[in-house]
């Protein structure tokens, strides 16, 4: 918890010291309303969620007769934990051998680093792990798998160039092959607005299907959180594009925008699987949505 509250230091500052200043007593009035409608928009709480979180405080307000700003700490606290706690469903990946999750996501999101962060915390629960170097645009992307499968005795499946549709067609099929548990699929980063490389993911998306029916079993959208509200037009294109079942929010450390987590859950609630609070393994969380909001307000 004490990772996760350093991991979110910096919307804590945001968002908690401009709270403090506003919950330090006094008459809860139209105006304390009002600032507190600043305060969320500004930590990238999003309009809409933030709409609903301030119709939710004052009902309580008026349900529980409050009537001191010390008091409605806690309302937001139970607003938004309310609002996140539909979101928190833990994958859940026995259901299926090979379990199969294809990540999806803009350039840089924290797709390759993810996987890493998977792969490891997989192992880690006894399962056996197979990469498929899906990004066959950037040479880098697979090496830096590739490197990272050396180092911790993980498979990849990976090709020069090619089809990455291919390429993780393979990695389904070797997967069944020697039944290993889990398949985590790379691939390239991509705008919703490149039409043709949307129609790409479809595709990849389908010819998994054809190695196993039924897969891919788990479609990952990594978001990065320092990209805020943008974050939102990224969930629903690549939700209407493809049915993305679970979401991975990296880079909460390195942003005050955090507060954008809200703004998911009121546009597209799609369960958050994991968190991204660091660049080290452990820093990779399955999001759990008390811890979070008690880490926010800690
Ligand atoms: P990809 O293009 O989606 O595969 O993105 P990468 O996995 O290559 O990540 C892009 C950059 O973001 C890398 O420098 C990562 O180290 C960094 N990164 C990914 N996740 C996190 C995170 O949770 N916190 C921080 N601070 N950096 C991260």
């Amino acid at each position: 918890t004490e990772r996760l509250k350093n991991g979110l230091a910096k919307t804590r500052s945001q968002l908690g010291n401009q709270l403090a200043s506003l919950f330090g007593g006094g008459k809860i009035d139209e105006d304390v309303y009002e600032e507190l409608e600043t305060i969320l928009l500004t930590s990238d709480v999003g309009v809409a969620a933030t709409q609903a979180l301030l119709e939710q405080i004052r009902q309580r307000v008026k349900r529980q007769s409050l009537s001191d700003t010390t008091q409605l700490k806690q309302a937001l606290k139970d607003a938004l934990l309310e609002l996140l706690a539909p979101l928190e469903k833990p994958l859940v990946t026995t259901t299926h051998q090979p379990f199969v999750i294809m990540l999806a996501g803009v350039n840089g999101a924290g797709k390759t680093t993810s996987i890493g962060k998977l792969a490891n915390l997989f192992q880690a629960q006894g399962k056996s792990v197979l990469i498929a170097a899906g990004d066959t645009f950037r040479a880098a992307a697979r090496e830096q798998l590739q490197a990272w499968g050396d180092r911790n005795n993980v498979h990849v499946v990976a090709q020069e160039s090619g089809d990455p549709a291919a390429v993780i067609f393979d990695a389904v099929n070797s997967a069944k092959a020697r039944n290993i548990d889990i398949v985590l699929a790379d691939t390239a980063g991509r705008l919703p607005t490149q039409l043709n490389l949307m129609e790409e993911i479809r595709k990849v998306q389908r010819v998994i299907g054809k190695a196993l029916p039924g897969a891919p079993h788990e479609i990952l959208l990594v978001l990065d959180a320092n990209t805020g509200q943008n974050a939102i037009s990224q969930v629903k294109a690549f939700d209407d594009a493809l049915g993305v079942t679970g979401l991975v929010l990296s880079k909460l450390d390195g942003t005050a925008k955090g507060g954008v987590i809200a703004a998911i859950a009121q546009a597209r609630p799609i369960p958050i699987r994991y968190i991204g609070v660091g660049e080290s393994i452990a820093d990779l969380r399955p999001f759990k949505a008390e811890e979070f909001v008690d880490a926010l307000f800690s």
